[in-house]
């Protein structure tokens, strides 16, 4: 089985050019949390990161979808920023792409998904038929050998062209 995200990025989410989306009719985002938006467990936004969202909001419908299951730690997230934030998506399944989406009040097309692992965010993106876009993790996360094998392992799934 192989993914091929719509778009993969060199970089981290900072790197997305928001006028590009934009011209290609995304009217939506959904974004992962952990290592796409914030270093995990630091609930808080790195300057860059926030100016891009900020950006992205002037722009976009913007929500959280993440897998993450701990409620104080969601609420707060849900406290730094001012999007919708849903905890305990479960992806690669779809319900909290439905979810966002209809509260968005868009057609699946019109959405992408932002994450950085091929196997929930990317996978779910496209079962939910929205547009996909794989970014790195975040540039000033430091992360533990192991974490960038096991990382790595799952990109084996990921085509670029
Ligand atoms: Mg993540």
């Amino acid at each position: 089985m192989f993914l091929k995200p719509d778009y993969l990025i060199k970089g981290d989410i900072t790197d997305i050019d928001i006028d590009m989306l934009s011209q290609a009719g995304i009217k939506g985002l959904i974004l992962d949390l952990d290592s796409t938006l914030v270093v995990p467990h630091s609930a808080a936004l790195s300057t860059e990161a926030g100016a891009w969202l900020e950006r992205a909001c002037e722009r976009f419908k913007v929500a959280i979808a993440s897998n993450n299951k701990d409620e104080v730690y969601l609420d707060q997230i849900r406290k730094i920023l001012t999007i919708p934030v849903v905890g305990k998506a479960a992806k690669p399944s779809r319900k909290a792409f439905h979810r966002l989406l209809s509260d968005f009040g868009l057609e699946a097309g019109q959405v992408a998904v932002i994450g950085d692992r091929p196997l929930t965010d990317i996978w779910g993106g496209q079962r939910a038929g929205m547009k996909t876009i794989l970014v790195q993790i975040l540039k000033c996360q430091k992360e533990p050998a192991w974490k960038s094998r096991v990382r790595n392992l799952e990109r084996v799934f990921i085509r670029s062209n």
